[in-house]
């Protein structure tokens, strides 16, 4: 489309980003009107390339427990119009009308039933073509000027339209298109934007085990303060990772502690017990067999330096009644200092974006400016892993393109 020369486009609606919300916005204005004129702008050389990315390829796009307490962000009470309009049933039913059949997991995942991400995303481009959305893309937009409707500058084109979405997402990737610039634009034209910080991604430690630990996998509870998360964890040469710990990183911060309760079934009185007893049950081994049947060895033994016992060479019945008891405590709570995240390359989401207060939730229309609306993760809300970040941007695009 470009030959270097700058056209002039008129729409009646301009979405600026083709991912999950822009996408769902396109269709769902047209659904509700299909004399609107909607563009949608995307500056990578094709729309929903994050989407293909979803869910190990899988895109898991919502989950059955969707509700306000699994997000955090400064939208999170408005959050829950958005869902009690457009709950998980809700979203499935526009899915299916829209051609994609979806089944749930045992964790109440859901995916589409053909496993693959790219029938998700060929579901949402071919509505779009079907009802005469127009895509441009490889069209990065660079500023946004307030007329009698708006004009939008990309690094090509003029694009003039009544109303706008910013769709834009965060930074989360930025290999996918995750740039956040949305919330550039709208800083210009007054809005408060809470700063974007990488979530969904491994937390950097530091410890004097890790390294011992690298390239191990271990089912516990990882706990910040009052929180807590269960599932598989994996000891990395310089940070945790795991959508437990994915799940933590929503709410970490630099010097805070994360522990690691290798076995939270049972209690530190309890392990205390079964280590007594494995004292003269191993009483022929050396003393880094004392969990022998309970933790891999290599963690055993990362355990053991943690509660200070020396000399792991000698007989299992040497051990003191202090040192067991120091040995369970420290399986149940190995500590990490949290040094930082892995940044945006890695994470899977971002906390930030357009602040919550100034979006109304039942029109995603900002309060700030009028005809201007923000969907999906442009805004300060980010959910856990499972489903969360995808559902909101599916049902904050279509109540955005609903209002249109
Ligand atoms: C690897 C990975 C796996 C994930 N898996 C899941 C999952 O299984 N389930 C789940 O719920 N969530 C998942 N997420 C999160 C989910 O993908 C996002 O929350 C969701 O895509 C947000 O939708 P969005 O429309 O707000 O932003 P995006 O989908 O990021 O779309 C924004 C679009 O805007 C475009 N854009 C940005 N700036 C400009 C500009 N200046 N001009 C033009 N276009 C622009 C971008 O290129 C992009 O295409 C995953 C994220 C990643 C990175």
């Amino acid at each position: 489309m470009f030959s270097g020369e700058v056209m002039n486009y008129k729409f009646d609606a301009v979405i600026l980003g083709g991912g999950a919300s822009g996408l769902m916005c396109a269709i769902a204005a047209k659904r509700k009107n299909q004399h609107l004129k909607i563009a949608v702008l995307e500056k990578n050389d094709r729309v929903g390339k994050k989407l293909l990315a979803t869910g190990n390829g899988r895109c898991n796009l919502t989950n059955e427990n969707v509700c306000r307490e699994r997000y955090t962000g400064s939208f999170t009470k408005q959050s829950e119009a958005v869902f009690k309009r457009y709950g998980c049933a809700e979203l499935l039913e526009y899915f299916e009308a829209l051609g994609l059949l979806t089944f749930k997991d045992n964790e109440g995942r859901y995916y589409p039933v053909s496993r693959q991400a790219s029938s998700v995303l060929d579901v949402l481009r071919f509505n779009c073509e079907n009802r005469g959305v127009e895509f441009f893309c490889k069209e990065t937009v660079q500023s946004i000027k307030k007329q009698s409707g708006f004009l939008i500058k990309t690094d090509k084109n003029v694009f003039s339209a009544k109303k706008l979405v910013a769709a834009t997402g965060s930074k989360a990737g930025p290999k996918l298109g995750g740039s956040g610039s949305a919330a550039d634009i709208l800083k210009n034209r007054g809005h408060k934007i809470v700063p974007f910080t990488p979530a969904l991604c491994p937390i950097e430690v530091k410890s004097d085990i890790l390294k011992s630990l690298k390239g191990l996998r271990a089912q516990a509870e990882v706990g910040i303060a009052d929180r807590t998360e269960r599932g598989e964890v994996q000891f990395n040469e310089d940070n945790l990772s795991g959508i437990c710990v994915f799940n933590l990183s929503l709410y970490t911060r630099p010097n805070d502690i994360i522990t690691v309760d290798l076995l939270p079934d049972i209690s530190n009185k309890e392990l205390y017990d079964v280590l007594l007893k494995n004292k003269s049950l191993f009483s022929l081994q050396n003393a880094d067999c004392l969990f022998t049947g309970i933790l891999q060895k290599r963690i055993a033994q990362a355990v053991m330096k943690t509660a200070e016992i020396k000399d792991f060479s000698r007989p299992c019945t040497t051990l003191g009644d202090e040192e067991l008891r120091r040995a369970a405590n420290a399986a149940k709570s190995l500590r990490f200092t949290i040094t930082g995240n892995a940044g945006f390359d890695r994470s899977q989401a971002c906390r930030g974006g357009v602040q919550g207060n100034e979006i109304d939730p039942l029109t995603m229309q900002s309060r700030i400016d009028k005809n201007l609306y923000v969907c999906g993760e442009a805004i300060d809300l980010c959910g856990e892993c499972g489903g969360y970040n995808l559902h909101f941007a599916f049902a904050s695009g279509i109540i955005a393109g609903e209002s249109l």
